[in-house]
């Protein structure tokens, strides 16, 4: 079995070679630590290799390991419910996964009244597949229209996941297509709205992610389980 430290810079080779195969600068891309069911010990392991990015998908295990690994960057990744956001509000750098208005509003209202701003990425169901969050590309131009007029929540880009069946070259079409609307939206002018984050790929396609623009990974087995 390999260390932690290995896992992590092998993680970094296949990403560095990923951008040099697609003509991008691999200080772009950020490797973001996906920490679920993974101990403190551990965790501090890959904190101490410079990852500082770290990902959880559930609020009740983000809010047990806040506290006990201070001065990194917290992410929610998983699917949230409206009733879970006043838990995290403040203590998040971005939140991928919102997938409807409604929890976008309940962000919205929540950080207005502790008088911060929270940074948002909408997650995209590109393939369509049923049993995957995320909302459908139709939807993305409405609810940026809403989210325009909102004060306290910016939104910094998209998030999607490849179904898990899906052929590589499948998974690399999806891919290919959100950046486009990434770029596409990042051209034109909203309020609350920058293209900044393009939060795609994990342990099985970070580096088909890596070639098609993404500049967010999210790497939990490949990290802590190998
Ligand atoms: C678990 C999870 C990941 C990481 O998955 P691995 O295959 O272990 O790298 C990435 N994104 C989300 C939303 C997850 O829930």
């Amino acid at each position: 079995m390999l260390s932690i430290a290995e896992n992590i810079e092998k993680v970094r080779q296949n990403i560095k070679t990923a951008c040099e195969r697609s003509g991008r600068n691999y200080e772009d891309v950020t490797i973001l630590g996906v920490t679920k069911t993974v101990g403190v010990d551990d965790i501090m392991c890959a904190v101490n290799e410079g990852i500082c990015d770290l990902g959880e998908n559930r609020v009740q295990e983000f809010m047990e390991k806040y506290d006990k690994i201070p001065g990194v960057k917290w992410h929610i990744i998983g699917h949230l419910q409206t009733n879970k956001v006043k838990y995290i509000i403040g203590k998040t750098k971005l939140i991928h996964s919102v997938d409807t208005l409604k929890l976008a509003e309940e962000i919205e209202r929540l950080s207005k009244k502790q008088n911060v701003t929270t940074d948002i990425l909408l997650e995209v169901n590109i393939s369509g597949e049923e049993s995957k969050s995320g909302m459908s590309e139709g939807e993305i131009l409405p609810i940026l229209e809403k989210i325009e007029e909102f004060s306290s929540v910016k939104v910094r880009g998209f998030m999607t996941m490849a179904p898990k069946f899906a052929s590589e070259d499948e998974i690399r079409q999806i891919f290919r297509k959100l950046y486009k609307i990434f770029v596409d939206i990042s051209r034109k002018k909203y309020n609350n709205i920058s293209m900044d984050y393009l939060s795609m790929g994990m342990s099985s396609d970070y580096t088909v992610a890596a070639e098609e623009g993404a500049n967010i990974v999210r790497i939990g087995s490949k990290i802590f389980k190998e």
